[in-house]
């Protein structure tokens, strides 16, 4: 008989990567991914320990699902990813409707930890941490026009607030051979657009001594069917200029780069174990725009570090505004457990927390706005993902430097997949809205195309 997995991913792209390989292990077991809790017999909250926040949302998550469970006393419920491998055993005490707690490398043995907990009937806690990639990659089925491939996993870094390195363990790299593998069968199942993913990208290979990141970029870039090309994340002190070179040869490297630069102060970025100084950033990112033309650039900040000041914030407002970013990703500090930043003195009030955090959003937007407006009546090629979510007569797509694009067509979902030329003719804050542009100024049109 078959049975239902449904899995409630919170938190990054690599928990959305994870979500999907637990699927693939969990099916010779019979279960099917199922959309909804409702009628699921195993339930895995694939969690996200990077905030306070995010944490507290999986044990609310919990609490709903134990009033399911008592209705149902045969659910399962299993905790996965970066709170489980965080709290481990903890989290029975705390939600004793949890079976199952599975660590970040631990999510490779969904499959053994389901059924032991089935034959025994006992909860199971595997937070086991290993020295090989956790999730080995499957054969893909369901990536049509956009897949993620993951590079590397884990970190190395220890900034003094993240939890990821103690979460996720140490950086291991993919080996390229078997990354170009997995990239040639999905470009032969027609995905035409890839994003490379790893906490740090920038220090791939390095420590097995294999090719660098930008040897890896060459690579993949020469797969044909692949037409777009996209990474993340990266570290500032890790971009390097060959990086940056890569921009101006590689025609497929799509033109917009994450780099967090997480405060505008260079005592807070010490503090933060970031090691390069606001100097050192803003010169990268001049080089990043010098060699690409409409270089989008995006950047995370966090507001009320342990010790930041008044001055040390006006600091951070200061480099967004010189920094003339494309996208703001702007959190409130949190401790987080086994960091080192946990322990320091002089916390920020939850209050001037949120006031920075308003401050620097609305700084964000008023420059997000006026950057998005600036591209008025340019044109960009919109790959087509589908309807937009707010009118079903709207298509919905990505330009090359990743800003979500809606213009007008009857038929959206048979533009899926599909490269449309859209003249822009309304910036908004967080998206663009045009019509496509045919007829006699095509050809113009083409010539003044963003940059890919
Ligand atoms: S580079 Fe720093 S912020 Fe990023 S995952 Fe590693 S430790 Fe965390």
């Amino acid at each position: 008989m078959n049975r239902r997995v449904h899995i409630q991913t919170m938190g990054c792209q690599m928990n959305v990567h994870d979500s999907a390989r637990m699927e693939d292990l969990l099916a010779p077991m019979g279960y099917e991914p199922w959309d909804s809790p409702r009628g699921a017999d195993l339930i895995i909250v694939n969690t996200c320990a990077v905030r306070e926040k995010a944490e507290d949302k999986v044990y609310s998550y919990l609490g709903r699902l134990a009033e399911i469970k008592a209705r149902r006393p045969d659910l399962l419920i299993a905790v996965a990813g970066c709170v489980a491998q965080a709290r481990g055993a903890e989290i029975l005490t705390r939600a004793p409707a949890v079976d199952m707690v599975i660590g970040t490398h631990a999510m490779a043995r969904v499959a053994q930890v389901v059924a032991e907990r089935v034959d025994t009937g006992r909860p199971v806690v595997d937070t086991a941490l290993g020295d090989t990639l956790p999730l080995a990659p499957l054969p893909r089925k369901r990536e049509r026009i956009s897949a993620f491939v993951t590079i590397m996993s884990g970190c190395d870094n220890f900034c003094s607030y993240c939890v990821v390195p103690h979460v996720r363990g140490r950086e291991i790299s993919r080996p390229p051979e078997e990354i170009l593998a997995e990239v040639r069968a999905l470009a032969d199942q027609g995905v035409k657009e890839l994003t490379l993913l790893g906490q740090n990208v920038n220090s791939y290979g390095k420590k097995e001594g294999m090719p660098d990141f930008v040897e890896l970029l060459d690579q993949v870039h020469g797969v044909s069917g692949i037409q777009r090309l996209r990474f993340v994340t990266s570290h500032p002190k890790d971009l390097s200029p060959a990086l940056v070179d890569a921009f101006s040869r590689l025609d497929k490297l799509c033109g917009r780069v994450h780099l967090p630069v997480q405060s505008g102060s260079d005592r807070v970025l010490a503090a933060m174990n970031r090691r390069y100084t606001v100097g050192q950033y803003l010169e990268k990112l001049s080089a990043l725009r010098r060699v690409r033309e409409g270089m989008a650039v995006t950047t995370d900040i966090i507001v009320g570090f342990p010790g930041e000041t008044r001055a040390e914030f006006q600091q951070t407002l200061h480099l967004v505004a010189e920094g003339d970013f494309d996208g703001v990703f702007s959190f409130k500090y949190s401790d987080r457990p086994y960091t080192a930043a946990s322990g320091f003195p002089d916390k920020i009030s939850e209050a001037e927390k949120s006031r920075r955090l308003n401050e620097l959003i609305e700084l964000a937007n008023e420059i997000g706005l006026r950057k998005n407006r600036a591209l008025e009546g340019t044109v960009c090629t919109v790959l087509v993902e589908g309807a937009s979510r707010k009118d079903e007569r709207e298509a919905s797509g990505r330009c090359p430097d990743n800003r979500t694009v809606n213009f007008p067509a009857e038929n959206a979902r048979q533009l899926v997949g599909t490269f449309v030329e859209v003249r822009i003719e309304r910036g908004n804050a967080h998206s663009l809205w045009g019509r496509p542009a045919a007829g006699p100024d095509r050809t113009r049109a083409q010539e003044v195309t963003h940059a890919a």
